[in-house]
């Protein structure tokens, strides 16, 4: 495990560690590092916190994952979501509705194995069958669901919530947050970063750097010379003013659909999102609502699920970027090659449910780890450079 030497690289009185980012990466970042006493965090962000994807996200949260190190990440994160007041000082940020995940036909072994594997790290993970599916959300329909996966702990929260929380909580402990202040550039010496440069061109030195600036990070890395595997990917989210579901809305992933759904507003309207979406997309050039026809789309393909989402009245539609890495896993860790360099980018839809665990591992990295805290080696961002991909043991199709 590294330990950097803060301030090895920059004058006194220059921050320990520069965070680029104040989403859910950042933010979550910069709190546990003044957790673990590193009380000199700089935490910069072009906008506001929160302002970037994780205020886009549709923020579901869930245990069901095919790579162990993941459901630990969720399972670590909703530990800390459950003692959110305890932890931050803020009111409690999720809602637990239940969440239900749907596989395609013949993929049912899979969704068997990863429940078993989920309740083996102590997730609460159930089984149920069409009738099971029927009871508990009867809106749903169940007519060609073999086996399902049921969490009843499962839910959504809020990115911007979160991201708010959070920081100010990072701030209580002592942490500076300069909003609205853009970072041009990574700055170097041979074999090291050493600070960034600001787009006023002020320069802000420091031991270390972490980027979480999430789809923006890669034009970042490029100007310390670094490429690393991370695509854009556009997604579109219908919102539904719909509020005749039969029983208490639950969210859902289902692979059936190619859609996945969870109740807003107390269950007043219903989130509807995209599975796939196309790659190469700007995050600064796309408008952040979805036209009328993508949101027509969706609905189409969701009502099969839930046959009354097809006459709902439709409130609006969203859009958000995914940063999307080759194996759909995050990069967390040193970058090869330049110390005093971390990332924490390419979540590839799942950021929201793990930020809390995330930021607790990345600021383990750099001050030493807590106990408890999970370990991302699996994560570190030179796997692919030398061909080592995340393989679950039993993935899904469309995973
Ligand atoms: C439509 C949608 C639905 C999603 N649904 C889910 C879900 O259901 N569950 C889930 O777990 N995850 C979900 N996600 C993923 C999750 O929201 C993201 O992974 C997470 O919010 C990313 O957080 P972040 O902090 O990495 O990035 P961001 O929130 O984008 O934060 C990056 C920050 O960096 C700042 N920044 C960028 N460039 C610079 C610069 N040059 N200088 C200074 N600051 C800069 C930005 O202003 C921004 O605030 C979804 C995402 C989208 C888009």
């Amino acid at each position: 495990m590294t330990r950097w030497s803060p301030r090895a690289a920059g004058p006194a009185g220059s921050p320990e560690v520069i965070v680029v980012g104040a989403g859910v990466i950042g933010a979550a970042t910069a709190f546990h590092l003044t957790r673990l006493g590193v009380r000199d965090v700089l935490v910069l962000d072009r906008g506001a916190a929160g302002s970037g994807m994780s205020c886009r996200s549709s923020a579901l949260v869930r245990m069901h994952y095919t790579f162990p190190a993941e459901v630990e990440l969720a399972l670590r994160s909703d530990a800390m979501f459950e003692e959110w007041p305890e932890l931050t000082g803020r009111p409690c940020c999720i809602r637990r509705t239940g969440f239900v995940r749907i596989v395609r036909p013949g993929e049912e072994a899979a969704l068997r194995a990863n429940v078993a594997m989920q309740r083996s790290l102590g997730a609460r993970a159930e089984l149920i069958d069409a009738a099971g599916l029927h009871e508990l959300a009867p809106a749903m329909y169940a007519g060609d669901v073999e086996c399902a996966a049921w969490e009843p702990e499962g839910g959504y929260g809020d990115g911007a919530v979160v991201a708010g929380d959070l920081l100010a909580a990072a701030r209580d402990r002592g942490a500076a947050y300069r909003p609205n202040t853009q970072v041009s550039s990574l700055l170097t010496s041979p074999g090291r970063v050493t600070g960034v440069a600001l787009a006023d061109g002020e320069r802000i030195y420091a031991g270390t750097v972490l980027l979480a600036a999430g789809v923006w990070s890669p034009p970042l890395l490029r100007t310390a010379g670094v490429t690393l595997p991370i695509e854009t990917e556009l997604h579109k989210v219908a919102v539904l003013a719909h509020d005749r579901w039969e029983g208490a809305p639950v969210a859902c992933i289902d692979s059936v659909s190619q859609t996945y759904f969870r109740p807003e507003r107390a269950g007043a309207m219903t989130l509807v999102g995209s599975f796939t979406g196309p790659r190469g997309a700007d995050p600064d050039q796309v408008g952040n609502t979805a036209s009328a026809e993508d949101v027509a789309l969706l609905v189409k393909a969701a009502s099969h699920r839930v046959p009354a989402l097809a006459d709902t009245g439709i409130a609006g539609g969203v859009t958000g970027v995914y940063d999307m890495t080759p194996d759909a896993r995050p990069m967390l860790g040193e970058v090869p090659g330049l110390d005093g360099l971390v990332v924490a980018a390419g979540f590839s839809g799942m950021g929201f449910k793990i930020a809390p665990a995330v930021g607790e591992a990345i600021a383990g990295l750099i001050a030493g780890p807590p106990p408890g805290s999970v370990g991302i080696a699996p994560f570190r961002p030179g796997r692919f450079a030398d061909g080592a991909p995340i393989e679950p043991p039993y993935p899904y199709s469309d995973d």
